[in-house]
Parts: C-alpha cells; structure tokens; sequence
C-alpha cells in the first residue's frame, strides 16, 4: 500500500524555518518538549523587541496623549474577583465518554441556531449562564456528536477557569492563592489614578504596557498562534463618556494601519465587529482585527469598547474614588475606555507567515526569503569578507556600523558567499556587505539587497550615511 504523502502547509515552513535560522525552537526540547510552549532563538528575540519597539514608537513615544506602566504580573486577587475573571473567565467543558476528547460545549455549539427567544447563545455559554444539563440537552437534541470518534456520549458540562493559579507564601499548602495576570489591562486599571495623577494627563489620554500574560487554554495550537504564555502589547484609552463610539473607530483604523505600516498584506488583514451575542460581559463593542493565517481566518488583535466596567468594578471593590475630575468643565465622572490589545507573539507570527516568499532564481533553483520590513528585520546588516583573509578588514567595516548605527549588525564568515547570501535571506536580513581582495585597494565594498537581489558598489566611507537613511522610520 503506498503512504499519501503529507502535504506540507506554509505553516510546516514557517515552523521548519524557524527552527533552522533560530527564531523559535519547541520549549524545554531536551526534556521532549513541554506541550505548546516555544522559546525565541537568536533571530526570534530580535524580532520579538523589533516589534514591541515599532509598537511603543508608534503607540506611545510619538504621541502627546499616551503614557507607559509596567505593573507586575502578581496581583491582589482581589482584582480579579472585580474584574469578573474569578467568577466568569472560563469555558464549559466536557469529555466524550467513549474516547475521552475533551471539547468545548460553547464551541461544539457555534453555527447552530438559537431560539430568538431564549437568552441562549455561545457566548452566554461559555460565561455560564446556562445551566450545564440545558446545554447537554441541547447538545443530544441536535445529535453533536464527538469530532473525534463520531459517538453522542457526552459527560455533563463543567466550568473551568482559564486563570492559572498558584500559592503566595513559603508553606505549602497554607499560602495565599494568587493568579497569574490573563491580561496585562488590569494592571493599568489599578494604576489608572497614580499614574492620571502624577503625569498630569487630562482625559482623553492612554496608558500603554507590554507584558507577559497567562492562560490555560483548552485548545493551544497552529504554532505560536494560541500558547498558555504570551506578551500583549495593550492600551487602555480613558474618554469622555458619549466620546467612545469615536474613540473605539479611531483605534480600530490605528491598528490596522499599524500592521499595513510594516508591510502585512492588506488582502490578508480585515476588521470585523463582533455579533452582540459574542460580546464579553464589559463591552458594548468590539472589532477584531483578523489576518488570514496559513488554517484560515483568526483574530490577530482586538479592540474593545470596555465601557466604564472595569473603573466601577475596582472603585466598588476597593472602595477607592477613581472618578476623573475634568477642572475645565468642574464635572467628575469615571472614563469610559478603549482597549486595543495586541499579541506580541501572534504578530510575530503573522509578519513571519506574510514575509515568507519562495522565489525561483533560475531553472531549478529556488530561493526562500523572509521579506521583513527594516524595522522588524533582525539582523540589519551583514558584513562578509569574501575570504577568511579578508577578516580584518571587514571587521573594521562591522566595528565602523555599529559604533555609527546603533543597529544588529552580523559578521559571518561560514561557508562560501552564495551559501551565506542564501542564509541571510532565510533570516529577513536587508542588505549584506561584501567585502573582497578590491575593498582593499578601492576601500569599496559591495551591498547587495535582499529583495531584488541587486548589488551596487559603494565606498566604505559612505556606508553609515547610506544605511542611516534606509533605517530612517
Ligand atoms: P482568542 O479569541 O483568539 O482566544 P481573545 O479574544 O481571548 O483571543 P483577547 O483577550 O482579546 O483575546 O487578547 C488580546 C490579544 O492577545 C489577542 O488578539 C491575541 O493577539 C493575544 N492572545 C490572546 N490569547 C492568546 C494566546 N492564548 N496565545 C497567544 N496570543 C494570545
């Protein structure tokens, strides 16, 4: 019997390729790996802060209305009580009796039509608002069956909190449960009168943060698309209440320009508002940005009306006043917000899956290239002697770029020079330097580019110049 061979999807490239040029390796992989976890290599961490870099340029340092935190990741889990994720951040979840899949009701259930009537839907579901025997009648009434093994055996659905929890204190077992932050906003929220306090800032204003967040996710996959650990580089940005529906479009445009800015196809991006039925408990709107990812559509960012929900909850729980005063108007009021929350691992990977390009250079003979924009691309330059003869020289030309540059520059003498070409177009590095046996009686050097392939020769004394300008953003 012959084996159907596997086709291979962009996405085994993407994750082949980073593996090979060190941007992302399987985590813990010496011990077998831990399940859905990634660690960024070499090349990954540079574009990892490449990224959060673009993100704060563009979201906060050029902007009069927008300040930064960097709240810690334990909190009082207080807040999240206030907050609702104690009570409500969970999915419903059951086992198939004759396979024992695990599956999510909410999920199961999506695409089946809802009585008008009934306050029922996916969403309501996966806050638990149905009782979970209603939800298996529903489930048998409509024969779902087990996407796995096809059988209608389902145990009863049970609420499991995505939050992870762990102890505060040195004695086990008597210490104080803590969560580990499912979102870097609240952090803001609880910062919200410090910092309106102490930068002055008048409504409407943001604050800004990027930060680690975790959750356990039932159905983690599709590479680093949905991990248990992520950054998020969020916003919350307090308005005037009645100014948020403004507000909310405004940002929905900003988000999207953002990834258009950095080269992100724009037949791959879209922006889609959610039903009301799928809306989370504090918002009154939410778009999400979506990109075209290698399985389909998937959320790539989110921005969230949050209303004045979360302020309210943490002045009731707190018993704090965290009412705006606006001197001009002489009227307190608590802000309403937006919240465009970006993940910083799912970015990367969407700028890694549009920059893939496999390209024929002659018959039979194909190279791959990482398109990167500058601003995101790891390695910005890489100078190569064209013999390990030529060392010396070439590294007077690496020491010159980045003592003038500030930027990654790479020294790579391995191999012949087509090889390194090739592997610099693996790693999304703009330009190289070669430096040959005439760089030493012309001091010229030549500057080949990533994307047409071209090389031109240039005087070394004009390189800094040269590439200051194509690093210009
Ligand atoms: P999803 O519907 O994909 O689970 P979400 O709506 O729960 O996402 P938000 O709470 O809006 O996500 O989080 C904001 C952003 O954080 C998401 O748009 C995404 O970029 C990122 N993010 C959320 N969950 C994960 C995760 N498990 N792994 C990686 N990134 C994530």
């Amino acid at each position: 019997m012959s084996k159907k061979k596997k086709e291979v999807t962009l996405m085994d490239k993407i994750v082949s390729l980073s593996k090979r040029r060190g941007f992302v390796y399987p985590g813990s992989e010496i011990y077998g790996g831990l399940a859905n976890s990634w660690d960024f290599g070499p090349l990954g961490v540079e574009l990892l802060n490449n990224l959060k870099a673009a993100w704060w340029k563009k979201f906060v340092t050029e902007r009069t209305d927008m300040v930064g935190v960097d709240a810690a990741i334990l909190m009082n889990p207080e807040t999240w009580v206030a907050s609702g994720h104690v009570g409500s951040f969970s999915d419903p979840l059951m086992d198939c009796k004759k396979c024992k899949s695990r599956e999510r009701a909410d999920k199961l259930v999506e695409g089946w039509q809802f009585d008008n009537e009934s306050e029922e839907t996916p969403a309501n579901w996966a806050a638990e608002k149905t009782p979970p025997q209603d939800m298996l009648d529903f489930i048998n009434e409509k024969n779902i069956t087990c996407p796995q093994c096809g059988k209608l055996d389902w145990t009863l659905p049970k609420a499991f909190n995505l939050m992870f929890k762990t102890q505060q204190g040195v004695v086990e077992g008597e210490g104080k449960d803590i969560y580990l932050r499912p979102e870097t906003a609240q952090g803001i929220f609880v910062n919200f009168k410090n910092v309106q306090t102490t930068s002055r800032k008048k409504v409407p204003f943001g604050i800004a943060q990027i930060g680690k967040a975790f959750r356990n996710e039932i159905t983690p996959g599709n590479f680093v698309f949905r991990t248990r650990e992520f950054e998020q580089m969020e916003i919350e940005y307090f308005c005037k209440p009645g100014t948020d529906k403004e507000h909310h479009e405004y940002w929905k445009n900003f988000v999207m320009d953002w990834y258009k800015g950095l080269n992100v196809t724009p037949e791959n991006l879209r922006l889609r508002d959610h039903d009301p039925d799928e809306l989370s408990h504090y918002s009154n709107g939410t778009a999400d940005v979506e990109y075209l990812y290698p399985f389909g559509w998937g959320e790539l960012s989110g921005i969230a009306s949050r209303t004045d929900f979360d302020l309210k909850q943490h002045m009731e729980h707190s018993s704090k006043d965290l009412q705006y005063f606006d001197e001009a108007n002489k009227e307190k009021y608590i802000p309403f917000v937006i919240e465009p929350s970006l993940g910083v691992q799912r970015s990367a990977l969407v700028f890694l899956c549009d920059a893939y390009d496999e390209e024929e250079v002659k018959e039979g003979d194909t190279r791959v290239v990482l398109r990167l924009h500058n601003q995101l691309a790891p390695i910005k330059v890489a100078v190569l002697p064209l013999s390990k003869k030529l060392s010396e020289g070439a590294e007077k030309v690496f020491t010159l770029l980045v003592r003038e540059l500030g930027l990654k520059i790479d020294f790579d003498v391995q191999g012949s020079i087509g090889k390194r070409y090739r592997r610099h177009d693996e790693a999304g590095t703009p330009y190289c330097v070669t430096f040959d046996f005439d760089s030493l009686e012309d001091d010229t050097v030549t500057i080949r580019e990533r994307d047409t392939m071209d090389q031109q020769r240039m005087k070394i004394d004009e390189l800094v110049a040269y590439f200051r300008e194509q690093f210009k953003y």
